[in-house]
């Protein structure tokens, strides 16, 4: 029996895994969610020895039940290798009065690495299995983050070709560089004349062009996405929730089927819902805990039941988790109502007309596995601090909104459950924050405080900062928002 993916918005669209992967987004505009739950043998006194690739091994092949495992060996080999700075690829850090899971040791220093660079694999497997083999284009519109870790997880891999947009103007100074200096003769960089927002919504118009579609069948290619509505990409991080229980269990903090707890920094729901997932497989957690910046609508979601994105749009010092529409959340609503479709159709509609929907808590036992908070701009810097004075460990801004939520919730419920912090960037990758934090004093510039941090916790600088100053810039087409068609048409010259 394979494992059936529904959309959430049509009890009739099913389809497997590999079909999810390939589609990405489901054409009547849900997500693709598994049903049930596979049955996955979680034996953590075998586990605690077992590698990240002997874990990811385990879990992918539960939930992606229609590849092989030949075909899984190679895309986790190819994923998870030297790309990371680290063979153990998620280590678990144990401070004074948290467990910090470093998911920053990829090649682009922040989370979005650990699915990243496995998906382009899944994708262009799930393609060859589906009898596919049209060249996979994969556009991208980003504010930053995304945008890189999804070259780097593409570039050189044969048969695809990624080409990404971002706001001329709106990325820091690291993040624009990282994009204009990436290697690889299939990835391509824009910068737009516009904004986020534009970009986003002209590459979403790309998408349902049925002429461009045409056109580039023609030439024997197809559109994908990469962005984290894919279950491709939330399918590997629920790996690393086993694996850091698996290191618990191994290092004594814990014994075999004691509890923890998890924190998430969050944005689109990606993350906690992948630590959700790894609860209903069998890893004991006890508390969810939704951690979320000055932008707290998830917060007032899990207090009240009311979804209200009708509020200014703060711009915070955690750009990963400045979101007002958590697109994930759709998923753990159709759980939530019993896997009801229509029902999560309804709400989702509600949230375009009116800007919000209220949920009716037909299973609050799922409800119940939530806890959530918000840490503003000033906890944030003061719990970078506070971590520093106590450990002498630097956290990067989002890390630091998990940690800060996390003590209130622990002053708050005196639960004193052994909790895993998701770190989910390095603080080289938000340097200046992270050093006045420390410092007091702003260096007022990203290169100097790279130096100062380096400096201050004695971490090394990872390679995906230290060259970049000096690295040659590959990309320079900047287009207006008119335009951008154009560009994809002169790349893939179609
Ligand atoms: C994307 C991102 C997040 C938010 O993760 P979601 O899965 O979207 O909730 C948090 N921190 C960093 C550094 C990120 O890049």
């Amino acid at each position: 029996m394979t494992l059936v993916y529904q959309s959430t918005r049509d009890a009739q669209n099913q389809v497997t895994a590999s079909q999810a992967i390939l589609q990405g987004l489901a054409t009547d505009g849900g997500l693709f969610t598994p049903l049930t739950m596979p049955k996955v043998h979680l034996d953590f006194s075998q586990l605690k020895t077992a590698s990240y690739q002997e874990v990811a091994m385990l879990v992918l092949s539960a939930f992606l039940d229609d590849f092989t495992e030949e075909e899984l060996a190679y895309c986790i080999n190819h994923a998870y290798d030297d790309k990371f700075d680290t063979s153990i690829i998620a280590p678990l850090v144990k401070l004074e009065d948290h467990y910090n899971l470093e998911l920053f040791h990829g090649s682009t220093i922040a989370f979005k690495d650990m699915a990243l660079s496995i998906l382009p694999y899944l994708l262009t497997t799930s393609a060859k299995k589906q009898g596919v083999d049209n060249k996979i284009v994969i556009l991208t519109a980003t504010s930053g983050d995304t945008g890189k870790a999804a070259m780097a997880g593409f570039a050189d891999v044969p048969g695809t070709e990624i080409i990404v947009f971002y706001p001329k103007g709106g990325v820091s100074k690291i993040q624009e560089l990282q994009m204009t200096t990436q290697a690889g003769d299939n990835t391509h960089v824009v910068a737009i004349e516009g904004n986020f927002d534009d970009s986003q919504t002209d590459v979403k118009r790309m998408f349902n062009d049925l002429k461009l579609r045409e056109k580039l069948l023609s030439h024997q290619m197809q559109l994908s996405s990469a962005n984290s509505m894919n279950i491709g990409r939330l399918v590997p991080q629920v790996v690393y929730y086993v694996y850091a229980y698996a290191q618990l269990v191994k290092s004594g903090d814990i014994q075999n089927g004691d509890e923890i707890n998890v924190t998430v920094p969050t944005g689109n729901f990606g993350n906690i819902l992948a630590a959700y997932y790894a609860r209903e497989i069998g890893v004991p957690i006890h508390k969810l805990i939704c951690a979320s910046n000055e932008n707290n609508v998830l917060t007032d979601f899990f207090n009240t039941g009311i979804y209200d994105k009708k509020r200014e749009f703060k711009i915070t010092s955690s750009p990963s988790m400045d979101i007002l529409v958590s697109s994930n959340l759709e998923r753990l609503i159709f759980h939530l109502l019993g896997n009801d479709a229509d029902k999560t159709e309804a709400l989702m509609e509600d949230l375009v007309n009116q800007g919000e929907y209220k949920l009716e808590p037909v299973r609050p036992e799922i409800l119940d596995l939530f806890a959530a908070g918000f840490a503003s701009e000033q906890d944030t810097r003061a719990e970078i601090t506070r971590v520093y004075r106590q450990s002498h460990y630097i956290e990067d801004p989002h890390t630091a909104v998990a940690s800060a939520v996390y003590q209130g919730y622990k002053n708050k419920t005196t639960d004193q459950t052994p909790t895993v912090i998701a770190s989910t960037a390095s603080p080289y990758k938000f340097p200046r924050v992270a050093v006045e934090a420390v410092t007091g004093t702003d260096t007022g510039d990203d290169f100097k405080a790279v130096q100062k941090l380096h400096e201050l916790s004695g971490v090394a600088i990872p390679k995906a900062v230290s060259g970049l100053e000096t690295a040659s810039v590959r990309h320079k087409t900047v287009v207006a928002i008119a335009d951008m068609q154009q560009a994809v048409e002169d790349y893939l010259g179609v």
